[in-house]
């Protein structure tokens, strides 16, 4: 190369000098020399018409001789808008007679291919110094202009891809790369569907929209087409003749309209190695391609896996966002947008429009007792539950960890509809739950509020289902509540009140009332039930309803619980020490103090601190608590027991225990429920219940109880039922400890009034 320039430049120097002939640069051997370049070197004269040119541009530009092209202008040999390009430049050079080198030029050739050279251009000056033509070269340079191209082009790809563009563009710009590269291909992209059973059309900017339309929705298989059975086969089929391939045998129909004749086709993986999609290119001509062709169908699909797991990963970023991934649940951000919608459509329509919440009880135990797999396990059981009532229309939302949102709307929104589609949602959600070896139940409290009733906007309507749900938990749980007035002003000072609750523990508001337990044989007193009131500044006494509740939910109950139990055990020592017959003193222990770890060694701290005998220390718990976490209760239980502490279970008959179930609780005694003794007087059931439980707990060794006893009749009933214990109005309400020390002292010598 470097010897034909040199070459060049003396012809052209030569020509300086003045031949005869003003462009003769003949000789045969300088002409043989010059066809050996694969550059292309042409001489024009001063109207810009080739006078000479080598093999390599009578080839390239399609001409079987390179006499042919002599005497034609660029216009004529490339077309008006590249040949003016090269005419402008060439219109210089003659102007200014100075040479133009390292041009960037680009050209279609007759035969649709497009190249790029990197020209060279001199003015030939006769004697006179006046423009007489230009020689020049031209180096192909495509192949490297296409790798410089190529890889800008997967740069830009890449940056996209990194820049969240959305994948349609992204593939679009992939495959216009793509066909840059090569000649008279048009790319698609083909991905799989959620299914993994068909392909659509992702991308095909060149292709007939007809025929992508057509494309769409193709099965995966093992003889559809080069893509459908590209994927199936999880590797590339690249298909010459469309018409004439087995594999296109059963889909040909497809592509009869269309002039497309081979089809190639790479399938592409993502990291897991599932197949994503796959990268096609399809010609109008008959052919395979190169191994260049495949390479950089290769890279396509590369490239086009990563754009596609992008935007499969931040899909599912945006589907997270919005979702909760245990239940598949819309969650509380995907909600607020929900309900605004809801709330202004109702507006508009004049639709019922309600939403619903829903809170698990004491969920926090089935995590702590059984583990967060199991834990978890019931809030899917759960979401499916709720699923299976709602209409599919509507919407579940999961709002937080064991809560659940409804929005209903139409007729299901009506108060009455409200009131029974809650009942049964209770009901279904409180049915058995069975993992595994562990069978249990959950109880749930639900609070419903309406639009427009019960709030002016969405907000509002939410918070006020809440208040309602709230409610329904305050209620002793298990319930459900629809919003009303008194509920807001309720629950306006929830907040309030546990503040006031943290100030009435330091300031020692809390205290204890005792209600007599009495021996039904012998009438005598043989326990107190410790009851806590809380005497509050501004609202006065609060009984336990009004606040043990918020206590549990907040915690709040684990200091109280020390408070009570220290108390408790201080005030029964007292009476011992005053010589009055000991007797046991009651302690109702919550869920939450239950399972707090610390209560073993509150316990031990009270007792020790006030020198009281364990067995003077009765703990009261609920069926429920037993049951949320029936292996750690047992444990703890057992541990209580071999303190010496005395075990109840309290309100019982309401829960879910089975009877049988009781066996496997070291308990001492058995508290029936109010509700029971209440029916005794009436209720045949009810009395046949009671009966049941009174002769269980007797069977089971344990001392009954009856709660709750108001008349002389049910005390009647319960004596012939040869219930042990009482506790109840009929007898004595709860007091002050100064009153109870009185009462015990006086009942030293048994029959009180009742037991005449
Ligand atoms: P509980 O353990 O079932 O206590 C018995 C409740 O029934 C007491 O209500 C008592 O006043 C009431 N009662 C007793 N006899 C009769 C009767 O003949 N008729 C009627 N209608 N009611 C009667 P109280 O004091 O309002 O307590 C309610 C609940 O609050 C208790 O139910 C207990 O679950 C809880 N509680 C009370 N004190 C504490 C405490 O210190 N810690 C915890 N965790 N819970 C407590
Ligand atoms: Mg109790
Ligand atoms: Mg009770």
């Amino acid at each position: 190369m470097v010897s034909l320039a040199a070459e060049l430049t003396r012809l052209n120097k030569l020509e300086q000098i003045g031949e005869k002939d003003e462009l003769h640069l003949s000789g045969d051997w300088l002409q043989t020399l010059v066809n050996q370049v694969s550059d292309h070197i042409y001489v024009k004269d001063r109207q810009f018409r080739i006078v000479k040119a080598n093999l390599s541009v009578s080839n390239d530009l399609g001409y079987d001789e390179i006499t042919e092209m002599l005497g034609k202008t660029d216009l004529e040999l490339h077309g008006s808008e590249v040949g003016s390009s090269f005419l402008a430049v060439d219109k210089e050079i003659a102007e200014t007679k100075l040479p133009k080198t390292d041009i960037e030029e680009f050209m279609i050739l007759p035969d649709g291919r497009k190249k790029w050279f990197f020209s060279s251009k001199f003015p030939v000056l006769n004697k006179n110094g006046e423009f007489v033509g230009l020689v020049g070269i031209s180096r192909d340079i495509t192949a490297r202009k296409k790798a410089e191209t190529l890889q800008q082009g997967q740069n830009k790809i890449l940056q996209d891809i990194a820049t969240g563009r959305p994948l349609s563009d992204v593939l679009e710009a992939l495959i216009l790369t793509i066909e840059e590269q090569m000649d008279g291909v048009m790319g698609s992209v083909m991905l799989v569907d959620a299914a993994g059973t068909n392909l659509h059309a992702a991308a095909g900017p060149n292709l007939p929209k007809e025929f992508l339309e057509a494309a769409d929705g193709i099965p995966i298989g093992p003889k559809v087409g080069s893509c459908g059975t590209a994927v199936y086969r999880r590797d590339s089929v690249f298909v010459d003749n469309i018409f004439e391939h087995e594999l296109w045998e059963d889909v040909r129909d497809v592509m009869k309209p269309f002039p497309m004749q081979s089809c190639w086709s790479v399938p592409f993986f993502g990291r897991d190695k599932k197949v994503l999609g796959t990268f096609g290119l399809y010609t109008n001509e008959v052919r395979s391609p190169t191994e260049h062709e495949q390479k950089l169908a290769q890279e396509a699909a590369r490239l086009a896996s990563i754009a596609v797991e992008r935007d499969l990963a931040e899909s599912k970023i945006r589907y997270l966002a919005n979702h909760d991934v245990l239940t598949g649940l819309p969650n509380r951000h995907e909600f607020k947008s929900r309900l605004e919608d809801k709330v202004f459509s109702s507006e508009e329509t004049g639709e019922p429009l309600a939403v619903v919440f829903v809170d698990l009880d004491n969920f926090k135990f089935v995590n702590d007792s059984f583990g967060h797999a199991v834990g978890d396990r019931v809030l899917q059981i759960v979401a499916e539950r709720i699923l299976s009532l709602h209409d599919p229309a509507q919407d579940v939302i999961r709002f937080g960890g064991d809560e659940f949102v409804l929005i209903v709307w139409g007729d299901a929104a009506v108060k009455e509809n409200l009131q029974r589609f809650m009942a049964s949602l209770m009901e279904e959600i409180t049915k058995t739950i069975q993992i595994g070896e562990f069978s249990f139940h959950v109880t749930c409290s639900l609070g419903a509020a309406r639009y427009p009733q019960d709030a002016k906007d969405a907000a509002q309507l939410l918070r006020n289902a809440d208040c309602a749900m709230f409610e329904a938990k305050s209620d002793g749980r298990n319930g459900y509540k629809i919003f009303d007035r008194q509920i807001t002003d309720k629950s306006a000072n929830r907040l309030t009140l546990l503040e006031d609750m943290r100030k009435g523990l330091e300031n020692e508001e809390f205290f204890l009332e005792y209600q007599p337990q009495y021996d039904l044989l012998s009438g005598r007193i043989v326990g107190a039930e410790a009851l806590v009131r809380w005497q509050h500044p501004s609202s006065g006494r609060l009984m336990p309803k009004d606040f043990i509740c918020l206590a549990e939910e907040s915690g709040m109950i684990v200091p109280l619980g020390r408070l009570v139990l220290n108390n408790a055990c201080r005030q029964n020592k007292n009476w011992q020490d005053k010589g009055l017959s000991p007797i046991t003193v009651g302690v109702n222990v919550s869920a939450r103090q239950f399972h707090d770890k610390n209560l073993t060694s509150d316990v031990l701290t009270a007792l020790d601190d006030t020198g009281l005998q364990a067995k003077f220390l009765e703990l009261e718990v609920t069926e429920s608590l037993l049951i949320q976490n029936a292996d750690q209760a047992v444990q703890l239980m057992e541990e209580f027991r071999k303190i010496g502490l005395k075990l109840a279970i309290d309100d019982f008959g309401i829960g879910y225990s089975s009877l049988a179930a009781l066996k496997r609780f070291p308990l001492t005694r058995l508290k029936i429920d109010q509700s029971f003794v209440e029916g005794l007087d009436s209720d045949e059931s009810d009395r046949s219940i009671a009966k049941a439980i009174i002769s269980l707990g007797r069977d089971l060794g344990l001392n009954v109880v009856a709660e709750g006893v108001e008349t002389a009749k049910q005390q009647a009933y319960l004596a012939a039922c040869q219930v042990e214990t009482v506790q109840g109005f009929h007898f004595g309400r709860p007091m002050s400890a100064e009153k109870f020390g009185k009462l015990l002292a006086m009942t030293l010598t048994p029959l009180g009034r009742h037991f005449g």
